[in-house]
């Protein structure tokens, strides 16, 4: 790209070569595109995935950009105007259909891109009607979003700040959970007045924060950071979730912490927090098979091998099954791994 943009290249070559690059950055990885995809009266529903039992995906197509375009994006195919690789829909009354046949499912999350780029008008126009709906077997309504560490206003100064905390309160009058998971990558981003006044109108509602966030080299690999983080988190009322495996998409070369570091920072940093903190899971690969949690490193009849167990999985009877591979040094992810004692294969292969 670089030989080009010096040579002047014409644009039809620049914009090749970016498709080359695009293509080879796995958009969309963990098989999201071929299995995670329901079909629900004939239709396939390009906008929602389902892949574990309880919760389903909805992307609002209205919400299919970001506050934030972080350069370590999992979801960077929504953004860049292909839409054969994009998840959207626009189509509430099918996801409400889907949901009435499919008693399974407790969770709704709302995903993107950041639905909370949208309106609180356009936000109503997905969630109220599910409410109305009084569908008795969703629990949850779940919004993931970067806007508290990005756009913290959203939540204070808007013009639209209090429809949306209206909303959140809505939600928990009909009896629904409603979570916020909110993606934050470092201590810093707690750091300002308004990102705690925001926490505070958003828990006003009934609503719970939950926090989340890759472990990403240049940006957040140091225990004392995470340590940090959760303890502030927890201070602030939200309750920490999540710590993520960079996923295998992107630019996961630069970003990329192996598995032994990263069992090493979580371990250092959870050590060191409260009981409250310890709510939080990781780390965690979401890979094709489901949610793997990397429980630690043991020495098992002269074998070093990592321990190993699925917190979701496309079968719920594989979760927290401990299972075992092979320690690398520089293994990154499932793929990365082989089982360990000889075995040629994982059992859920
Ligand atoms: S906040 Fe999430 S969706 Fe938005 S750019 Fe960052 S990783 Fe991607």
């Amino acid at each position: 790209m670089e030989t080009l943009l010096r040579n002047d290249a014409p644009e039809e070559e620049v914009e090749g070569e970016i498709q080359n690059i695009r293509m080879s950055m796995n958009p969309h990885p963990a098989g999201q595109l071929e299995k995670n995809v329901p079909e629900h009266e004939g239709q396939i529903l390009r906008g929602m995935q389902h892949k574990y039992d309880e919760t389903i995906l909805f992307f609002p197509a209205q919400g299919q950009t970001c506050h934030a375009f972080c350069t370590f994006c999992f979801r960077w195919a929504q953004f860049i105007g292909m839409d054969d690789l994009k998840f959207s829909s626009r189509d509430v009354e099918l996801l409400i259909s889907y949901l009435q046949e499919h008693p399974e499912v407790k969770d709704v999350l709302f995903t993107g891109g950041d639905p909370m780029t949208m309106s609180a008008g356009l936000l109503k126009r997905y969630i109220e009607p599910i409410l109305e709906a009084d569908i008795r077997s969703i629990e949850n309504i779940r919004i993931g979003t970067k806007s508290l560490s990005y756009w913290p206003y959203r939540f204070v100064s808007d013009k639209d700040s209090e429809d949306i905390l209206a909303l959140f309160s809505n939600v928990t009058e009909h009896n629904k959970h409603m979570a916020l998971m909110a993606h934050f990558n470092h201590p810093r981003e707690l750091a300002t007045d308004v990102v705690k006044k925001a926490i505070q109108n958003i828990r006003s509602t009934g609503t719970q924060i939950r926090t989340q966030s890759p472990l990403i080299a240049h940006i957040n690999d140091e225990a004392s950071l995470w340590e940090q983080m959760w303890r502030e988190q927890v201070r602030l009322g939200c309750i920490p979730y999540y710590m993520f495996m960079v996923r295998n998409t992107g630019a996961k070369h630069y970003f990329d912490v192996p598995m032994a570091k990263a069992w090493e920072i979580f371990q250092n940093a959870y050590q060191n927090v409260s009981g409250l903190a310890r709510t939080v899971r990781g780390p965690s690969m979401s890979t094709d098979p489901g949610k793997i949690n990397i429980l630690g490193v043991q020495e098992i009849n002269n074998e070093k091998v990592f321990v190993l167990e699925f917190l979701q999985g496309r079968e719920s009877n594989w979760v927290r099954k401990p299972f075992f591979a092979k320690y690398s040094q520089t293994a990154s992810w499932l793929t990365d791994l082989k089982p360990a004692f000889g075995n040629d294969r994982f059992f859920f292969d």
